[in-house]
């Protein structure tokens, strides 16, 4: 028989298991519940009934007298496995083979609003890459990322750490503009980025630079808040991952920018940079 619960304790119990699920654990309250924890509580209740090792698994215990109104969890497709090292002197053959395949793409939506795909820009043997979310109106005007006003403080921010834009690899998840530069849809993102990934593993730079929360969440895979990605190296692919904000978020609101100095400093210290250059 259903227990009955007051309406505190039964929201409490949703927000947990809201929050397990969002952890990508989602099986863990469908288990067989324990026989001899069973039979204890047979005991005490002199009611419930007795399960023993021979029946088969009870259904899920029905805490909420109905089934909690979670919603699903949204998908995030894992990461490709890394593929081989690939030659420096074989590196923008191989970047040129990843573009030749994506050709005129229209793999998802968002193709349709485009003007010029854009795919990437920078030393195909760079140590230090930067991945953003996706193309601006500027950007899909001139088919190379990070070149509107982001651009120039992205610009700024590597100049900062002592190099020169075309020292650096630089790309997005995904490749056509957004419409009205929205976030990019799941679907839309875990179609592209498979070319990100395949680009990633061609430069294989020491540190990457995860440029805002949809960068840093399709680049680790898991969904959650900046605050709590930013500030430590995430190992990423026998890579070092730094997350940071975005530079259009920087340019709506400037004070972050201590932080994210902060963030590339950290990528300065793993790059073993102080004002020195780092292509290969
Ligand atoms: S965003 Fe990526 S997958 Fe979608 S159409 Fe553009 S290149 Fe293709």
């Amino acid at each position: 028989m259903a227990r009955q619960l007051d309406a505190a304790t039964r929201e409490a119990l949703v927000e947990r298991v809201r929050f397990y699920r969002d952890l990508g654990l989602t099986e863990f309250y469908r288990r067989p519940v324990d026989a001899a924890l069973l039979a204890a509580e047979a005991d005490e209740t002199q009611s419930a009934p007795v399960y023993t090792e021979a029946q088969p698994p009870i259904a899920r215990p029905n805490f909420f007298g109905e089934e909690p109104a979670i919603s699903a969890r949204k998908s995030i497709t894992a990461p490709p496995e890394i593929g081989g090292a690939v030659p420096a002197s074989d590196r923008a053959a191989a970047l040129q083979i990843i573009r030749d395949e994506l050709g005129d793409c229209t793999r998802c939506a968002l193709h349709k609003g485009r003007n010029k795909l854009v795919f990437a820009d920078g030393d195909p043997n760079a140590r230090l890459m930067f991945v953003g979310e996706g193309p601006g109106a500027d950007e899909d005007a001139q088919g190379l990322p990070f070149v509107g006003r982001a651009g120039q403080l992205l610009n700024n921010m590597i100049a900062a750490m002592g190099l020169k834009r075309e020292q650096v690899y630089i790309a997005n998840v995904v490749k056509c503009r957004p419409p009205g530069n929205r976030t990019p849809e799941p679907d839309e993102a875990n179609t592209c980025t498979p070319f990100l990934f395949r680009q990633i593993d061609v430069v294989r730079p020491q540190v990457l630079v995860a440029l805002g929360a949809t960068a840093a969440t399709y680049l680790l895979g898991h969904r959650q808040p900046l605050a709590g990605l930013r500030g430590r190296v995430h190992a990423f692919r026998g890579m070092q991952l730094i997350v940071t904000y975005h530079p259009a978020f920087l340019l709506r609101d400037p004070r972050q920018k201590k932080e994210a100095w902060a963030d590339l400093q950290m990528a300065m210290k793993e790059l073993g940079l102080s004002k020195a250059a780092t292509s290969r």
